[in-house]
C-alpha cells in the first residue's frame, strides 16, 4: 500500500480547516491521487461539529506530531507555529490557503495554492471547476459551511467575489436555505457556556511572531458579549497563565458578537499599547470596544503586528 500522505489544516481547527481537510481528501481522490488522508490538529469544536452530525460523518483522526519525512499538505495556514508539531522536519508536498505566508520555508518544490479569498474552501471549489469534477451535496454542504464560518454569512470584510458566487452556487447544489442553515450553525459555535475560562481563551487561539514579540490572538464568537465578560475576571487569570507560560508580550482575547458585527478585545501583557494604537482606542478595564471589526485575518492581525 501507498503510504498515507497527511492532509490537515491548522492547531486548533475551525470549520474551514476540517472542511478543507475533507474536502481535499475527495477532490485528490477524484483527481486519482489515493493517497492523501484528512487528519485534524485538535479537538473539533462545536460549530464544526454541527455540520459533521449534519452530514453523519466522522472527524478526520486526530494527530499531535508527524516523524520526519511524512509527507503532508497543508489547507487553511502555512505559518510553522500553528501547524503539526515536526512540521519542520516534514515534507510538504502542497499548500492551499487564503492567510498571509510567513515564517515558511521548504527544502524542496511543492505546490502552493494562495489566494485572499474569504475562506480555503472557495479555493477548493474553484479548483472543481477547473477540473471539472462534479460536486456532491456533502461536498457542497462541507465547502459552504466553511465558507458561512470563516465570512460569517458573507458580513465579514475578508468576503469576497468569490465567495459569494461559490457560495450561491453551493447553496443550489447543497439544497438548503443557506441563511437558516448558516445562523443554526454560527450559533452552535456560540454555545461557550460549559468551558473554563482557560479553554475559552484557547478555544480558537493563534499565535504570531514579530521579531522578538509573541503574541496570542483568541477569538470566540458569541450573541452576547455581555454574557461572556461576566466573566472577565477569571478570563484574565487564564488569559495572564498563558503569558507566563508562552512567555508573551500580549494576549488578546476578542470577543465577536456575529449579529452585529462588532468585537470587544481583552488586552493583557507588556505591549497592549499595540492594541490601543493599532485601532486608537483606549483600554479601560483592560478592554475596549472595536465597532465593524469581526476578522482577525484581515483586521486584528495586520493592525496589531504593525504596531508591535
Ligand atoms: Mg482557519
Ligand atoms: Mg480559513
Ligand atoms: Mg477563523
Amino acid at each position: 500500500m501507498e503510504k498515507e500522505v497527511f492532509i490537515f489544516g491548522h492547531k486548533k481547527p475551525d470549520t474551514d480547516s476540517i472542511c478543507a481537510s475533507l474536502v481535499r481528501e475527495r477532490l485528490d481522490k477524484k483527481n486519482g491521487w489515493n493517497c492523501t488522508v484528512a487528519k485534524r490538529l485538535g479537538k473539533v469544536n462545536k460549530e464544526t461539529q454541527y455540520v459533521l452530525n449534519y452530514l453523519h460523518i466522522e472527524a478526520p483522526e486526530m494527530i499531535d506530531e508527524v516523524e520526519e519525512g511524512q509527507e503532508v499538505c497543508l489547507v487553511d495556514h502555512n505559518e510553522f507555529k500553528q501547524s503539526v508539531e515536526g512540521i519542520e522536519k516534514a515534507k510538504i508536498l502542497s499548500v492551499t490557503d487564503h492567510h498571509r505566508i510567513a515564517n515558511f520555508e521548504t527544502a524542496e518544490p511543492l505546490y502552493y495554492t494562495a489566494k485572499p479569498y474569504g475562506c480555503t474552501c472557495t479555493i477548493l471549489f474553484e479548483e472543481y471547476k477547473t477540473f471539472g469534477h462534479e460536486i456532491s451535496k456533502e461536498e457542497a454542504i462541507l465547502m459552504a459551511s466553511a465558507i458561512i464560518s470563516d465570512t460569517l454569512l458573507l458580513k465579514s470584510p475578508t468576503t469576497t467575489e468569490h465567495d459569494k458566487k461559490a457560495l450561491t452556487e453551493l447553496e443550489k447544489i447543497a439544497g438548503i436555505n443557506i441563511e437558516e442553515y448558516g445562523l443554526e450553525m454560527l450559533k452552535a459555535g456560540t454555545d461557550l457556556g460549559d468551558f473554563s475560562e482557560a479553554e475559552l481563551v484557547n478555544l480558537d487561539a493563534k499565535e504570531f511572531e514579530k521579531d522578538e514579540n509573541r503574541f496570542v490572538i483568541a477569538q470566540v464568537n458569541t450573541v452576547s458579549i455581555e454574557d461572556v465578560l461576566k466573566r472577565q475576571e477569571d478570563l484574565e487569570k487564564a488569559m495572564n497563565s498563558e503569558i507566563e507560560k508562552k512567555g508573551l508580550q500580549l494576549f488578546a482575547f476578542v470577543i465577536t458578537d456575529i449579529l452585529n458585527s462588532n468585537s470587544e478585545i481583552i488586552a493583557l501583557g507588556n505591549r497592549t499599547d499595540a492594541v490601543e494604537k493599532a485601532f486608537d482606542v483606549k483600554l479601560e478595564n483592560h478592554r475596549a470596544l472595536l465597532k465593524n471589526v469581526v476578522s482577525r485575518k484581515k483586521q486584528l492581525l495586520p493592525n496589531i503586528d504593525k504596531n508591535m
